[in-house]
């Protein structure tokens, strides 16, 4: 069995909506489908989230949202119209959200998800009457009835434990197609509680662990994973069809947008194989995200590249005889709440790589003044603007001149590189940079690993 989720731009209107029936039509193994809101139909256009947020914020305000509401239910009512859906299911749309409107805005965190979820909800109760219009029977099963049971903040829910027994017992031998709506469940109390944004990737990939699909497809925009940011290096043409999950996590925590390394947790664990595909060009076999794949020594599989990192440098004279010196420096990061990316380390120096959003100003004078009080150091240096590049691939274990081929390809273009750290398992390395330096530093990588 195939659970498949589908994003806001698959569902932006009925020429998408249709396509996706397509999709699930053509493969009896498509059993749960998972939606998003419509998305945007062009640049210009406003998620149907987004219009959401607007009219929930509104209502908050005590403002005028007639004309808000009305440009949501037209979102609707102009796919129902498209795909000759009848006027029932957009006047039912139309009562549900005017229903969410009058509930308590006592809590404001859960008032705006009740309206946030409107857009998966009323997503999904469209396309399940748009493929009874095809003349088949799709089932909409409620995340409340199913047992989708979130815990914590709103807009930044996730899983209660509990939540896959239950969901696993709603779908235990379940009969025909599914429809369920992504980016919402239900707290214990009964109230609405959402993902943080994107979040029907995270209901798709719960659901697929829960059920233990055989595949997790998740239909976006793009044909495949590829090796490099497109928008650095327009020319790249060739996409990833395999990779393993910890070469997909390495490149999506340097920034690989296509998909989310959190949201897709539950189908990492739970083993089961991801594909990311397109729900324009359905032929395409799209970037399949495993456990183990065979591999060619000495390949690399992707390159990626974040910006936004500052580095703490530490120099002290015979650093590495004194007991619990980095513990004493973690700590006093972890007082802050500041997480570590990397910890590159000589004898005498240790550098601490973290991201600068959290980092402010006062934070680092406060950090840098206790470093001095209390480890003593001979000089304490904060550097920013640092961009890390990633050079993943299985394929680079016990392969020698790997790490060659990236440093002579910089020192070609005159990049400095400020530090180098390879993890022990050999399928990956960091390597830091100025930020200024990194989109260039990004096509001399590709150029080197996979140029012709
Ligand atoms: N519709 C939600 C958002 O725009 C969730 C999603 O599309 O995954 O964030």
């Amino acid at each position: 069995m195939k659970v498949c989720k589908f994003g806001g731009s698959s569902l932006a209107d009925a020429k998408q909506l249709a396509k996706v029936i397509d999709i699930v039509l053509a493969d009896p193994q498509r059993r749960i489908v998972v939606v998003s809101a419509p998305g945007k139909r062009n640049k210009a256009d406003t998620k149907v989230t987004d219009l959401l947020i607007a009219l929930a914020q509104a209502a908050l305000d005590k403002k005028e949202t007639k004309s808000q509401l009305a440009a949501v239910v037209a979102r609707y009512a102009s796919i129902a119209k498209d795909l000759d859906l009848g006027g029932e299911i957009v006047a039912e749309i139309e009562r549900d959200i005017k229903a969410r409107l009058a509930t308590s805005k006592k809590d404001a965190g859960v008032f705006m998800d009740t309206l946030k979820a409107a857009g998966e909800d009323n997503s999904a109760k469209l396309a399940a009457v748009a493929f009874a219009k095809r003349g088949v029977k799709a089932r909409y099963a409620s995340p409340r009835d199913t047992g989708m049971v979130l815990e914590g903040e709103s807009g930044n829910a996730y899983l209660a434990e509990e939540s896959y027994r239950k969901l696993a017992r709603a779908f235990a031998d379940f009969e025909g197609l599914v429809i369920y709506p992504g980016f919402f469940g239900y707290r214990k109390d009964g109230s609405v509680a959402t993902f943080p944004r994107g979040g029907s990737d995270i209901t798709g990939s719960i659901l697929a662990a829960a059920v233990r699909a055989d595949v997790y497809e998740n239909f976006t925009d793009v044909d495949n994973v590829y090796p490099v940011d497109p928008r650095i290096v327009p020319e790249v043409k060739e996409g990833i069809d395999t990779m393993t999950y910890r070469e997909m996590r390495e490149l999506a925590y340097a920034g690989f947008g296509v998909f989310n390394d959190e949201a897709v947790m539950p189908a990492v664990r739970a083993r089961v194989p991801i594909n990311v595909r397109n729900t324009n060009h359905p032929g395409e076999p799209g970037t399949m995200i495993v456990q183990s794949r065979r591999v060619i020594p000495g390949t690399v599989t992707g390159i990626a590249a974040a910006d936004g990192f500052s580095n703490i440098i530490i120099d002290k004279y015979c650093m590495n005889r004194e007991v619990g010196f980095t513990s004493r420096l973690l700590e006093i990061l972890q007082q802050e709440g500041i997480a570590y990316e990397h910890i590159p380390s000589g004898i005498d120096s240790i550098s601490v790589i973290i991201r600068s959003d959290r980092f402010t100003k006062t934070v680092e004078n406060r950090v840098v003044a206790r470093i001095k009080r209390e480890l003593a150091p001979d000089s304490v240096l904060v550097v920013r603007d640092y961009a890390v590049l990633m050079v993943v691939g299985e394929g680079m274990a016990f392969s020698a001149g790997m790490l060659a081929k990236a440093t002579a390809a910089l020192a070609q273009h005159g990049i400095n590189i400020s530090m180098v750290n390879q993890g022990a398992s050999e399928f990956s390395f960091m390597i830091s940079i100025k930020s200024a330096d990194r989109d260039r530093a990004v096509r001399a990588l590709y150029e080197a690993y996979f140029g012709k």
